[in-house]
């Protein structure tokens, strides 16, 4: 048998079921219509932002990175919970103002952005983090064509990564960001353009669970932040520390001791270089926020049995759940937390593997797990199926079609 991953925290039992946010999975999937259902949980989303905001200091802001999750609901009540939004093109600012949030409290990162998309963010009052001298020209040019003074930070392409990350996006040749050393030169161009500056934009990595990592991170970024500052030439409004904030998916997986990176913070802002004594920090966080709060709910079609090796071979797969088959920047494929939600507190009584239905020996969710006997019909539950599932996923592949989402 092959170890799952951790389950995350708050999923219990309810009649033998799993139940979500108090609510039994059959019932989720009987008001759904069917199977397969992402359901997001509100009260783990709250509980969430709650923990994080109790760990950190007061001065830095919250930003959600809505690539992880673009879900409308799930981006209206984020909106409660957080100070930012993070959008990554021009169709997530577009979802971004169809769910109401307020474009003054959005930015914009991410390499290639078109004409139109630095349009609509100058339109619309979102701060672009600008990831190279080109976007800088365009961003400049088209501020004059629409007579509105772009909102501009710049990405910093950082001369170190997040230590133990799981994808590098800082350090060496990058497509994110300009190069640190060609940064004050750019920032002076933005300050004398007239445009409004609003600073920099520093993202080292992600899904990291070494809190020590992270801590050493934060202390390179702020020390690169005061030494770009500095050579600008003009106070710093305002500093984006990234993130990188991970969370448990595989077995021996810990959580991120957030206490610990909350009170090295701490001390951190109470010893800041003059540069950075009046800026506004921030941290943007995709799935630290919103992956546990997801459950993906798949049913049973089939029971079968190959060389002596039992398949249970559900009715969702690969197209809704990428990250869980192992296909979506993982390199030794590992078992995601998965269960028999239908049978959530029944011992362990045999060695499954958990398939999906397209027609590719890819689409596996779970590799000789140990699971209670189940049978066609039968639920099972992919968890940290909050981030970088429906959306990541490949679900026009086979034409199946999309599951259903829904946030309770
Ligand atoms: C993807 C991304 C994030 C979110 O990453 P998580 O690992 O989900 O926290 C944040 N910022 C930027 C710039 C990103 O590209």
């Amino acid at each position: 048998m092959k170890p799952l991953g951790p389950i995350p925290a708050g999923y219990e039992a309810l009649d033998g079921e799993l139940a979500i946010a108090g609510r039994k999975a059959s019932a989720l999937v009987a008001e759904a219509g069917s199977t397969p259902l992402f359901v997001y949980s509100r009260q783990h989303l709250e509980r969430r932002a709650a923990q994080l905001r109790a760990a950190m200091p007061r001065r830095i802001a919250i930003h959600y990175a809505m690539k992880a999750n673009p879900f409308t609901p799930v981006l209206q009540a984020m909106s409660d919970l957080v100070d930012g939004f993070d959008v990554a093109s021009g169709g997530e600012l577009a979802m971004a103002l169809a769910a109401g949030l307020d474009p003054a409290r959005i930015s914009f990162a991410g390499p290639g952005k078109r004409t139109a998309e630095l349009e609509s963010a100058i339109s619309a009052g979102t701060t672009l983090n600008l990831e190279s001298e080109g976007e800088l020209d365009r961003a400049l040019a088209a501020g004059e064509r629409l007579g509105i003074r772009p909102r501009l930070a710049i990405r910093v392409n950082p001369d170190f990564d997040l230590k133990g990350s799981g994808m590098k996006m800082g350090g060496g040749a990058k497509q994110f960001g300009v190069d640190a050393e060609r940064v004050p030169e750019m920032a002076r161009q933005v300050i004398a353009s007239g445009a409004e500056w609003r600073g920099f934009h520093i993202f080292a990595g992600s899904q990291a669970l070494d809190a020590d990592a992270i801590i050493e991170t934060q202390a390179q970024t702020l020390a690169l932040a005061a030494r770009l500052a500095d050579q600008s030439g003009a106070p710093l409004p305002h500093c984006n520390l990234g993130g990188g904030f991970g969370i448990p998916y595989f077995p021996g997986d810990q959580a991120l001791d957030i206490e610990a990176i909350g009170s090295a913070l701490e001390t951190a802002f109470g010893a800041l270089p003059d540069s950075l004594a009046s800026t506004d920090f921030c941290i943007e966080l995709g799935r630290f926020l919103v992956g546990e709060a997801g459950v993906y709910l798949t049913r049973i079609v089939d029971r079968k049995v190959s060389h002596g090796e039992t398949f249970l071979i559900v009715d969702g797969g690969l197209h809704h759940q990428l990250a869980a088959s192992g296909n979506f920047g993982t390199v030794v494929r590992r078992n995601y937390p998965v269960a028999i939600a239908s049978r959530f507190d029944a011992p362990v009584a045999e060695e499954a593997n958990v398939v999906g239905c397209l027609c590719t020996p890819l689409d596996r969710l779970a590799d000789k797990g140990g699971f209670p006997h189940a049978d066609v019909g039968d639920l099972v539950a992919v968890f940290c199926a909050g981030a970088y599932g429906a959306s990541a996923s490949p679900a026009l592949f086979l034409g199946h079609g999309p599951a259903a989402e829904m946030l309770v």
